[in-house]
This record gives structure tokens, sequence and C-alpha cells, in this order.
């Protein structure tokens, strides 16, 4: 079942002759333009438009969809453009990954499957590190708050007697969406030969070094005067480059991480390697299964969130006009259960909260004073939510290709969504900035408001 689905009713588009008995009614009060437009219904452009605004990254929708929908509507096949919708958030809702981890024991795997999954090493549910017992078996770890995302930490290949193809069978390759091979110094003729079987069976595969901040901290420690941090990446770099080239034809992509610090090094660049190349429907839940480190990823949790709260209101029926003011606690209400979600996927539920606010040695109350996430129910020092609503429908009918102003009319609850990921990703960031959040005197908010908003 969608977690983000709007409320129940379904609005269907109104047949042509019901809209001219609209005309007449007091409450929709549309403008004779967008009665035109609405007639002309430029749904093509519209959606177009929209999906245009999106980074590939971020892509939720594939090329063949998009244009799929794209042709039915400039045909007025709405129906079939609906169907294709339908099907595309089922996809992208119910779409499992599994991302297979393998490199040998004590190379710091189990630390990268918790960094990947957002989990500190002493958190429930955290695959344990530090033990050099040794499995044949696959362990898989879900991930805490996105059931459909699985890693599986698998064995290394130098622990087994199998070769490359026997071992892939054995750890069943047919089931994940990519490999990561980990290493903590130097990449082994093993893991080569492992990359070059992982080709051949037409899969992807992503070399990982890690415990890079231990290199650094040594160079740093032994070359004081020389030292240069980019020099010494660079030369890491290149050498394992060189010395898995000797067994692959082409030149390896290699990350160096550190799982201690996933803003640093590699990591980041590796989050977005792996969302560009992952299938557009399996981009959605990995994006949001990823911690929210770095602005670029808050980012692009935004804008698939928007990408999916866009086709779930063109699913539920898009010409519902949007009566403002009055029943807005009702709506909220209906959406309750999102809103948490969206708290969680950018880190702003009151577990993580909490953590924060103990790190920093600060009551939470006085962390959750310099949000606006936790306030946009309330009016003090601020507008209240149905005059930010009202400022940001003008604002996304004043954009070129808004969906009002192509005359699609949203129900209420999809933009009161997209102000509440607006709202969290801005504070998402602010709390990225957690020196600025504190030495800042300003009251009562650090985070910054859309811009929709002031
Ligand atoms: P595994 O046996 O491959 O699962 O390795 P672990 O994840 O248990 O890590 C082995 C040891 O290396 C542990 O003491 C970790 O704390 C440490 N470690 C793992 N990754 C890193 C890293 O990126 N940087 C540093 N400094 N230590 C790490």
């Amino acid at each position: 079942r969608s977690k983000t689905t709007a409320p129940a009713a379904v609005h269907r588009p109104l047949p042509r002759g019901e809209l001219s008995q609209r005309r007449h009614c007091p409450q929709i009060k549309a403008t004779t333009a967008e009665i035109l437009l609405y007639e002309t219904m430029d749904w093509a452009s519209s959606i177009d438009a929209f999906f245009k605004n999106f980074k590939r990254e971020s892509q939720i929708l594939s090329e063949e969809n998009i244009i799929l929908i794209k042709s039915y509507t400039e045909t007025n096949r709405l129906q079939k453009a609906l169907s294709v919708i339908h099907n595309a958030l089922r996809d992208i809702e119910n779409a499992p990954l599994n991302i297979a981890v393998t490199g040998e024991t004590g190379t710091g795997k189990s630390t990268f499957i918790n960094a990947l999954r957002g989990l500190g090493q002493e958190d429930v549910g955290a695959a344990p590190t530090g033990v050099t017992e040794t499995t044949w078996e696959r362990i898989p770890y879900l991930h805490p708050k996105l059931p459909q995302v699985t890693l599986w930490d698998l064995p290394g290949i130098g622990s087994t007697s199998f070769p490359p193809e026997n071992y892939l069978t054995e750890m069943k390759f047919g089931q994940y969406d990519f490999f990561i091979i980990i290493s903590a110094t130097r990449f082994k003729e093993n893991d080569a030969q492992l990359a070059k079987a992982i080709t051949k069976m037409n899969m992807n595969f992503y070399f990982v070094q890690t415990k890079i901040d231990i290199d650094i901290d040594n160079e740093q420690k032994s070359k004081p005067k020389t030292f240069n941090k980019e020099n010494v990446l660079t030369k890491i770099q290149g050498d394992c480059s060189r010395h898995l080239q000797q067994t692959l034809s082409s030149e390896p992509r290699i990350f160096l991480v550190s799982s201690f610090d996933v803003s640093d090094f590699d990591f980041p660049e590796l989050q977005n390697t792996l969302l560009r190349e992952l299938p557009a429907h399996k981009r959605h839940v990995f994006m949001l299964s990823l911690s929210s480190v770095t602005e670029e990823i808050i980012n692009l949790k935004r804008d698939s969130l928007k990408q999916k709260v866009f086709l779930e209101a063109l699913k539920v029926g898009v010409l519902a006009a949007i009566p403002l003011g009055g029943m807005i606690m009702n709506d909220i209400e209906n959406l309750d259960e999102t809103f948490n979600l969206y708290k969680s996927y950018f880190g702003l539920d009151d577990a993580s909260l909490k953590n924060i606010a103990k790190k920093f040695n600060t009551p939470v109350n006085t962390l959750k004073a310099r949000l606006r996430f936790p306030h946009l129910f309330t009016q003090k020092n601020d507008e209240s939510l149905e005059d930010k609503l009202r400022k940001y429908i003008h604002h996304i009918s004043s954009v070129t290709g808004g969906p009002v102003a192509a005359g699609i009319y949203f129900k209420k609850s999809y933009y009161l969504q997209n102000l509440f990921i607006d709202a969290a990703a801005n504070d998402a960031i602010a709390l990225l900035n957690m020196k600025d959040l504190f030495e800042n005197k300003e009251e009562p908010y650090i985070s910054q408001p859309p811009d929709y908003w002031e």
C-alpha cells in the first residue's frame, strides 16, 4: 500500500458539459483564462515541463514512461495515461532493492553497511562490527526505515575456496541490483577476478576502499611538512586503479571513503553514482534510504518526493478545484501519516532530533525552536499555514509549466505535501550546519523558509 497516497476521495476529470455549470459556481472562481486553459487541457506540455525540472539522479519516472504519458495525453487518451502512471507508481513504491557488499573480514564491510543505512555502530539493528568471526553465509540487513531495501553482507571471495563464477552462483548473484566490492588497503587479485565475473553476468559493481581517514592521518603524521590531502588521495586512487587494470581491461571506478565521515571523501559521489545508474523506478526508494548527510542528497530527496506527490495527484484525479480556506486541520489530519514519514525521511523525527540534541548537549526544545517544520501549525511569529499555502499556489502558477498555469488543478493535499517537503528539506539542511544553528543568536528560526514564503 502506498505510504504517501493522498486522501481516498477520487476526483475524476470533469466531463466538458459540467465545466460550463461550474463557471457559475461561486466557490470556484476560475478566471476566464484558467477556464480556457482547462478546456484546451495542455496536459502533455505541463507534465513534460514538470519532469524536466529534475536532475537525472532524482528522476523516478523512466524516459519511456514519460514519453508514453506524453503521447497518451497529447492524443487525449487520458485513461491510458493514468494507467501508465498507476503502474509506474506501483513499481516505484514496491520495487525491492538488494545491494550486495562483499569483502574480506576486517576491511570495514559491516561499518560501511551501517553507514549506508544511516546507522551508528551502537544503534539497534546495526550490523555488528569489529568481530573477527568468519561466516560463509550471506547475511541480510534490512533498512531501518525502508523494508524494501536490503543490504547483503557477503563473505569475501578470498575466505571461500570458490572460483569467481561459482562464488557468484553460491551467493545467488541474480538477486542483487549491484555489487560493492570492499577493500581496506589494497584490492586483491581475487577482487579484480570477481569484478570481471560480475561484468560477464551483465551486472554492475563498484570498488570501495574504506578507512581512507586512517591513510590520510598516517600520511599527515609521517610527512607533516609536505602533506597535501588531495595529492595523497590521487596517489591512492592511481595505485589502486593501476593494480586493478592489470586484470580488468577497462579503468575501474574506485571510491575512497571513510565510513565514519560519510559527508567527506568519495562517499557522497558514490551515493550519487549509484542513484544515477539505478533504473528510475528504483531510485526513489534508494534515495529515501540514504541518510540526509549532504545538502545535495537532501535536495535530491526533496525532488524525488515532489515527483511522487505529483504522480499521485495525477492519479487520484487532477481536476478538482482547490477551494482554499477552512477545513485545513481536517486536510492535515488526513495526511498525518504522510507527514510523519516526511519527518523520518529527512531525519526530523523525534528520535533523530533527540540524538542530535544530545550530541550538542542541548535540550531538544531549543533545537526545535530553531527549525520551521515543528511550527508549521502555529501562527506565532509567522504566518498561518493557510497563508503559506496560498503563497505556494501563487508561486506554482507563476512558474512556467506549473500545473495551475496549465490548467491542471490539484487537490489541496498536493500543495500541502509540497509545503511540508520544502519545510522539512530546509530544516534538514539547517541541521547539517549545526554550528551556525547555535552560533546565530537570532530568534526564532535559523532554518531558511522556502523562497515563496517571504
Ligand atoms: P568487517 O569485518 O569487514 O565487517 O569490518 P568492520 O566493519 O567490523 O570493521 C573492522 C574495524 O575497522 C572496526 O574496528 C571498525 O571500527 C574499523 N573501521 C571500519 N571502517 C572504518 C573507516 O572507514 N575508518 C576507520 N578509521 N575505521 C574503520
